[in-house]
């Protein structure tokens, strides 16, 4: 085992902190087929890194949440007429690692990163408006050219509570290889890009590029109130470039009862099949949430 995974230091970094519970792209597959349809995180074309495998362990859940925020941030926090609150001060705090739902539940929460594809990133909005099915986005800042434009669209709903934006670094790097300081830029010039763009706060959820993350990135994200590290419970694999057959077939796996769903704006395979998930979510008598409305965080709180 360890031979195999010589160089993989991150990766074992990973387990060892008993995140196993991360399903990326290629933790839903075969083991022999990982290698080639691989990481659970994209990469921007432009980069190369290191792809890591990862374990499913969706049974040991470690989804604790200690936030205790007013619910209802459509009714209360957002207000009827649809105005965002005030950007909220960070409220740095210990870090809790998150996988799924807190509680038994029939809510999905689709949770999808990145953004590098201009039409996949337009679709996804478009499917939002189109569908009112609820999306926590995970975009990166660098990718500003391509989420600007959809500000406009996204604004009145986030205002509703039907979208919410989380962090996920400005530049999409792998924070075990950065120090402190760096890692404290990589959230807070993204979160500057969100509070910007969109009009709220990302905080408390952070998504760490590529789910690679050890105590101390979570020590420093909860220090400037990025308290809830977000993993996720089931992906649509499609941090790689699947057929549509291959996606599918990931999100008849994983959508399930309080599942917290990986996606990416990556690749246009994924707008080929909103149609289907969304029957699927019907079928399955699935409500697709955002992460304010599964944890009863709220944007008046951050
Ligand atoms: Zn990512």
């Amino acid at each position: 085992m360890a031979a195999r995974r010589h160089g993989r230091r991150e990766f074992l970094g990973i387990l060892g902190l008993g995140a196993a519970a991360v399903i990326s792209g290629c933790g839903v597959l075969g083991r022999a087929r990982r290698a080639a349809l691989a990481s659970p995180e994209v990469l921007p074309p432009s980069t190369t890194t290191v792809v890591p495998s990862t374990t499913t362990t969706t049974s040991t859940t470690v989804a604790t949440t200690t936030t205790t925020t007013p619910t209802s941030t459509t009714d209360s926090a957002l207000g009827s007429g649809g105005s965002l609150p005030g950007i909220p001060d960070p409220h740095p705090g210990p870090p809790s690692v998150v996988f799924r739902a807190p509680t038994a539940t029939n809510q999905i929460a689709l949770t999808i990163d990145d953004g590098y594809c201009v039409e996949c990133a337009d679709d996804y909005v478009q499917f939002a408006l189109r569908s009112g099915i609820r999306i926590t986005f995970s975009p990166n800042g660098t990718y500003n050219e391509i989420w600007d434009p959809l500000a406009a669209t996204l604004r009145p709903l986030i205002e509703a509570g039907q979208v919410q934006i989380a962090n996920h670094t400005y530049n999409h790097r792998n924070l075990l290889k950065l120090g402190e300081s760096e890692i404290v830029e990589q959230i807070e010039r993204n979160e500057d890009w969100i509070e910007a763009t969109f009009g709220i706060t990302g905080r408390p959820w952070f998504r760490p590029p590529y789910g690679w993350h050890d105590e101390r990135t979570d020590e420093v994200a909860g220090g400037v109130g990025y308290t809830q590290i977000l993993m996720w419970s089931g992906s649509f694999g499609d941090s790689a470039v699947l057929t549509p057959d291959q996606l599918l077939a990931q999100a008849e796996k994983w959508l399930l009862p309080g599942t917290i769903m990986l996606g990416h704006a990556n690749h246009p395979t994924v707008t080929t099949l909103f149609g289907q998930i969304e029957d699927l979510i019907a079928q399955r008598n699935l409500s697709p949430v955002t992460l304010d409305e599964m944890f009863g965080t709220s944007r008046a709180v951050g």
